[in-house]
């Protein structure tokens, strides 16, 4: 299992950009308390915050804010921006994962085939 999987679950999944915006980006008391109750009911909660913890994570994540995250890891200010261990995948990576469990390796090829005469075209 990745550590980037619980994702699959993660409640906001499939919030749009503008939805996700409105709800995360921002920081002030209200948009955190409304992040706050909708991440509360987020089945993988506790695994968003420890991702959030492992790196420099901005904006809102488990319903933390960055103060509440330097906080919790005894940071007085922000670190030098380090990436993720592994890069966060995008909502389309992580429908595709979906898309792909139960593909077999001769739908994959086909897939990469396709891809790759796409690719061609252009
Ligand atoms: S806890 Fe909140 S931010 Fe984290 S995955 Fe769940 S809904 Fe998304």
């Amino acid at each position: 299992m990745g550590i980037w999987d619980w994702q699959v679950d993660a409640k906001c999944k499939d919030l749009s950009l503008d939805e996700s915006e409105r709800l995360f980006f921002t920081q002030t008391k209200l948009s955190l308390r409304r992040a706050q109750a909708y991440c509360s009911s987020c089945p993988v909660q506790e695994l968003c915050l420890n991702a959030a913890l492992s790196f420099d994570s901005i904006f809102i994540w488990a319903g933390t804010s960055e103060k509440e995250r330097r906080k919790l890891t005894g940071l007085k200010r922000p670190r030098n921006s380090y990436p993720p261990l592994v890069p966060v995948p995008t909502q389309e990576e992580l429908r595709l994962q979906e898309l792909a469990k139960n593909w077999t390796e001769r739908d994959l090829e086909d897939a990469l085939k396709l891809v790759g005469e796409l690719l061609e075209a252009l």
